[in-house]
């Protein structure tokens, strides 16, 4: 309702063109598409948008997943219908998005996303409703026909559509061809395109970590001299990126090809720094990436949480020590040099707060897996946030921080019944008290006196 005025004159058509390019079109005897894994709301959505004469098809990751056996993570509908009357055929729908907009429609607590083709605008800025800046797309609701909006789509193998009615895949951008070679190459001008949106330079990782695909040469070549690009995107829309990547159930890859296209300098450059010097840093992270990976593919959950407090971990840790007077830390002082840590990194990717306070809790806690008198230890182990805690531990004894015994010994303790677990506080030897004055550092960077 509330964007129902400002869309009456968003709906702009490109006119001059004289017909639209034909597809090339594979149907079923010639493509492996299964329909038994099209979600069902996303085939009631198209139904009821051709039903009443619109065109609708499946677009984009969806149809390229199904085309490589892999399951879509989320099924996204292209029609030729504005989102006006796309908002007007479902009850439980909104619209979203000013600089691009789309429909939301809603079954349940899941939504599928409705976009409106859009017509391809050159850079000089010659459609009130595609905006530029500096190349930049800041503004695209330019409507069109769908030859069109599949040239302005990022990659070849996400502009394929999927026709419900006749089972047949449409091509307009040789799509089929990269699917079935498996490689990645930008529509267009590649360093236009990344101009126009940086981000995709974040996507071609992802794309190539997830699916295994080549880059292209062409399409490679300019993510060099493009990278720095990615500051004039907002802190926000990058910290969404960077939890797609590292959350694809790809995040070792996605590492290691954002290291390698110099695009993890631009996300994280406090910890690429950090990584210069200091070799078994790489070891800790891609320790962490890769028990994310697990836990994704197991289908565990996970808190993006714990990668920030990994790829932050050093940065906290000088951050302590500069706050260390006299060998001593309070626990202020530690909350300070988490705040301090994750304010610097925000500049950068968001921290939203609730992840926040999560990383601040586990980078705390470490100090009292060390410190922790043994009568405090079976209300450690039941807070909410311990198991992320402990996780961190046994990731720091690939730092040299923590022996693998002490890691060892919070594992059994897990494991066991009360009475074994009650033998193994007994005999463990309590923490030596800390002189009054003028203690040394732990390795950690934290003082005993930090956490309690
Ligand atoms: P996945 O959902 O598996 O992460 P996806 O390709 O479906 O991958 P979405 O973000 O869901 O990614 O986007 C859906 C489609 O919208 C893409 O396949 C692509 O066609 C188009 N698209 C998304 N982001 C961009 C972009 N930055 N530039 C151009 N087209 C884009
Ligand atoms: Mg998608």
């Amino acid at each position: 309702m509330l964007f129902a005025a400002t869309l009456t004159y968003n709906v702009e058509v490109n006119i001059n063109r004289q017909q639209s390019t034909l597809p090339q079109k594979t149907f079923a005897q010639e493509h492996n598409i299964d329909e038994q894994k099209i979600c069902k709301h996303a085939k009631r959505v198209v139904k009821t948008l051709t039903d009443k004469g619109y065109q609708a098809y499946l677009v984009g990751g969806c149809v390229r997943d199904l085309l490589l056996n892999m399951t879509p993570k989320d099924f996204d509908i292209a029609t030729n219908a504005t989102p006006e009357e796309v908002r007007r055929l479902f009850d439980r729908s909104r619209i979203i998005g000013r600089r691009f907009q789309i429909v939301h429609v809603y079954y349940g607590r899941e939504f599928l996303e409705v976009s409106t083709f859009r017509a391809q605008v050159s850079g000089s800025g010659s459609s009130p409703n595609t905006q530029f800046n500096n190349g930049q797309i800041t503004r695209d609701n330019t409507f069109g026909d769908i030859d069109e909006d599949a040239l302005r789509r990022d990659f070849t193998i996400n502009a394929l559509y999927y026709d419900l009615t006749e089972s047949a895949v449409l091509d307009f951008c040789s799509g089929m061809d990269a699917v079935e070679k498996r490689y990645l190459r930008m529509i267009g001008d590649p360093s236009t395109r990344y101009r126009e949106d940086p981000v995709r330079m974040l996507r071609a990782m992802r794309f190539r970590a997830k699916l295994g695909l080549e880059i292209e040469t062409d399409t490679a070549a300019p993510i060099a001299e493009c990278a720095h690009l990615l500051t004039d995107i907002s802190s926000a829309r990058l910290f969404d990126e960077t939890i797609k990547l590292f959350h694809s159930g790809h995040a070792v890859n996605c590492f290691h090809e954002l290291k390698q296209h110099g695009l993890f300098h631009q996300l994280f450059p406090m910890t690429e720094k950090e990584l210069g010097h200091d070799p078994q840093l790489q070891d800790f992270i891609v320790g962490a990436l890769g028990n994310t990976d697990a836990r994704i593919n197991i289908g565990k959950s996970v808190n993006p949480a714990f990668i920030f407090a990994v790829l932050l971990w050093r940065s906290f840790q000088h951050a302590v020590t500069q706050r260390t007077r006299h060998g001593k830390i309070s626990p202020e002082s530690i909350w300070d040099a988490g705040r301090n840590t994750i304010f610097r990194q925000a500049s950068h990717t968001t921290i939203p707060k609730r992840f926040a306070i999560t990383i601040c809790e586990i980078w705390k806690f470490q100090s009292r897996f060390e410190r922790i008198r043994s009568r405090q230890i079976p209300e450690f182990i039941a807070h909410p946030r311990f198991r992320a805690a402990y996780d961190f531990m046994c990731l720091r004894t690939l730092l040299g921080e923590v022996s693998q015994a002490e890691a060892d010994w919070w594992t059994d303790i897990q494991a066991c019944g009360p009475e074994e677990k009650q033998l193994m506080i007994e005999k463990r030897p309590e923490p030596k008290r800390e002189p009054k004055a003028k203690s040394r550092a732990s390795k950690s960077g934290q003082q005993s006196n930090s956490s309690e």
